[in-house]
C-alpha cells in the first residue's frame, strides 16, 4: 500500500528546472503571466500599457506613469533577492519529501540564515493560506495530535504541558484510500473548539470516525454523522484498523519534522503543519507544485518580518 505510485514518483528533475527557470528573465516572465494573467493592468488607472524602467524592474502605467513592480503587493514584495532565489527556494521547499530547513536553504541558496528563514517562513505561509478554505467531505478520520512530545493515543494524560494540540484529519475515497488532509492547531480538546473547526474544515453531511475522546461528538454541530470507536487504551488502540490512515500519516509527519527541524516553535507550528499538509494533498503531480505555488505566492499579500515573527499562537 505504501509503494505505491507516488513513492516513486520523479518530480521535477534540476535539469527540468534550470531549463525553465534557471534565469532572472525567465522567473520574471512565468511570474508575470501568473500575477497578471490578462497582461499589465495599472492599479491606479487601469490602463493596460506600460514600459519597464529602472533596470526593468518597475512597470511604469504609459498613461498616468504611475510606478509599480511585478511583486508590489505579493508575498514577495520588499524582497532584495533575485526571483531565481525565491523559485530554487519552491524547487527545494516542494520537492524534498521531507521538507527543508531554513539551515538547509541557506546553504543551497547562498544566503544569509535570516534571509532563508523569512523565505521559508513566507512560502509557508502561502501554502497555509492556500489550503484554509478547502474543506474535507466523504469519509474522515479524526483524531487528537500534539507536536512536541510523543504521542500518547487513548491513555490519560493527552495534551501534556507544552505540547501543541492539533487536530489530525484524514479524508478517504469510499474504498479506503487518502486523498486529503488537515492539521489545524488548536486551542485544546474542547467540544467548543472542535465544534468551531468542524464548521470551518469539514462539509456538512461527511461521515466522521473518531476514538472515544468526548469533544469529537462535536462535530455533529456542523451537520456531520459520527462514528465513534472506542478504544481498549494504550497503544493496541493505534493500530485500530478504522484509524490506518491517521495513524500512518501522524507517524510520517512526525518522522519527517524529527529529521528535517531541530525543534518547532509552537506559534509556527501551524505553518510547519501546513506545509507537510500542502505537499501531501497534492502529492499526485509533484513537477507543478512549482508553478502552482508560485500562482498562490503571487495572490497572497506581503507579510513584513514583523507579522511574520508574531506567529499564531
Ligand atoms: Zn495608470
Amino acid at each position: 500500500m505504501a509503494r505505491n505510485k507516488v513513492q516513486f514518483q520523479k518530480g521535477m528533475s534540476v535539469t527540468e528546472f534550470q531549463k525553465l527557470y534557471g534565469t532572472e528573465e525567465q522567473c520574471y516572465d512565468a511570474l508575470y503571466s501568473w500575477r497578471w494573467p490578462e497582461g499589465f493592468k495599472c492599479p491606479l488607472c487601469g490602463h493596460d500599457k506600460s514600459c519597464r524602467i529602472a533596470q526593468r524592474k518597475m512597470h511604469q502605467c504609459n498613461r498616468c506613469h504611475h510606478q509599480t513592480s511585478l511583486i508590489a503587493g505579493t508575498i514577495f514584495e520588499s524582497t532584495k533577492l533575485p526571483l531565481v532565489t525565491w523559485f530554487l527556494a519552491m524547487f527545494f521547499i516542494t520537492q524534498e519529501k521531507k521538507g527543508i530547513s531554513a539551515m538547509e536553504l541557506r546553504r543551497l541558496l547562498g544566503i544569509s540564515y535570516n534571509a532563508a528563514w523569512r523565505i521559508k517562513q513566507k512560502l509557508m505561509q502561502v501554502m497555509m493560506e492556500r489550503d484554509h478554505d478547502k474543506p474535507l467531505s466523504g469519509f474522515i478520520e479524526l483524531d487528537d495530535a500534539y507536536l512536541g512530545g510523543e504521542r500518547t493515543g487513548c491513555k490519560p494524560g493527552r495534551g501534556a504541558e507544552g505540547k501543541t494540540p492539533f487536530v489530525a484529519a484524514v479524508e478517504t475515497t469510499d474504498e479506503g484510500h487518502p486523498t486529503r488532509i488537515k492539521l489545524t492547531v488548536v486551542e485544546g480538546f474542547r467540544s467548543a473548539e472542535i465544534a468551531k473547526w468542524s464548521k470551518q474544515h469539514l462539509t456538512p453531511g461527511s461521515t466522521v470516525i473518531s476514538d472515544g475522546l468526548p469533544c469529537f461528538n462535536a462535530v455533529s454541530e456542523a451537520g456531520c454523522l459520527h462514528d465513534r470507536i472506542v478504544c481498549g487504551g494504550g497503544r493496541a488502540s493505534v493500530e485500530e484498523p478504522e484509524f490506518y490512515w491517521v495513524n500512518t500519516i501522524l507517524g510520517n509527519l512526525k518522522s519527517a519534522l524529527r529529521s528535517t527541524y531541530h525543534a518547532i516553535r509552537p506559534k509556527y507550528a501551524q505553518r510547519y503543519l501546513a506545509e507537510f499538509q500542502y505537499r501531501f494533498n497534492r502529492r499526485f503531480d509533484l513537477s507543478a507544485l512549482i508553478p502552482r505555488l508560485a500562482v498562490m505566492a503571487a495572490r497572497t499579500a506581503p507579510m513584513p518580518e514583523r507579522l511574520l515573527k508574531i506567529g499564531l499562537a
